[in-house]
């Protein structure tokens, strides 16, 4: 049967709904109230083979809360069109790796090698984009991240200019991101092109800017500094990025 929860946005709750009514051979946790995960990332649902599929996480907040710095307009579509094409794209590729298992045909396992890295990535990045945003956000760092911060950059200016020159220097479609990495012990900011390239295996991405085109085209056109730099100075959440530093320790 079709993902029906993956359905996007403001349907979401009625398909869920609707889903739930039509599906006896559910578990009692699913029929709970749908939790809302801490880190806002790997939600699943069981489908009626027994089959588990990704599902895409509402956002923590309203489509126009985080206006004027990110426009309704963008947010929507950016949730629940762009940010939806990888979480399905996961679960197409995962569904045709289990089918070749199955056939014993390996034929396209290069290609879909490639596609379960491009939207895992692409579905995971966006998970912890719309949660490291919030309304009123901004400012300085807190907690723990924050002391780690000026361990590892010196201060926090000189962290934002190294995040803000790496993520406006993406080629082409790609993320600014700064991440634990638990074996060399160290904060690091990478880029990202498209999702999955030119990361440091075993990182875990803790604050993550979009910077391809559809993240930011509508309101800011080829102005992608004024775009991380609004971000930065207005969006971000600095709660959740130390909730995910304390997490990837
Ligand atoms: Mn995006």
């Amino acid at each position: 049967m079709t993902v029906h929860t993956t359905t996007l946005g403001r349907e979401h709750e009625i398909d869920r709904r609707e889903f739930l009514k039509t599906s006896s051979a559910f578990s009692l946790a699913l029929l709970l109230p749908w939790p809302a995960t801490t880190l806002g990332q790997l939600k699943t649902l069981a489908m009626e083979d027994g089959k588990m599929a990704y599902t895409l996480p509402e956002l923590p907040y309203e489509y126009d809360a985080l206006e004027p710095h990110y426009d309704e307009e963008t947010v929507t579509l950016h949730h629940d069109k762009h940010h939806a094409g990888y979480v399905n794209g996961l679960n197409a590729a995962l569904d045709k790796l289990e089918a070749a298992r199955a056939a014993g045909d390996f034929a396209a396992i290069k290609a879909l090698s490639k596609e379960v890295a491009f939207h895992g990535s692409g579905h995971l990045l966006h998970s912890i984009f719309w949660t490291n945003m919030k309304p009123g956000g901004g400012g300085l760092p807190s907690g723990e991240v924050a002391a780690q911060i000026e361990k590892d950059f010196g201060s926090y200016d000189a962290f934002r200019k190294q995040f803000l020159a790496a993520t406006n220097s993406v080629e082409g479609s790609g993320w600014g991101i700064l991440g634990w990495h638990k074996d060399l012990e160290k904060l690091l900011v990478l880029q990202a092109e498209i999702h999955q390239n030119l990361t440091v295996q075993g990182i875990t991405p803790i604050l993550v800017c979009d910077v391809w085109e559809h993240a930011y085209y509508l309101k800011y056109q080829n102005k992608r500094p004024e775009w991380s730099a609004a971000f930065m100075e207005y969006l971000v959440n600095w709660d959740d990025v130390n909730t995910r530093f304390l997490a990837a320790k």
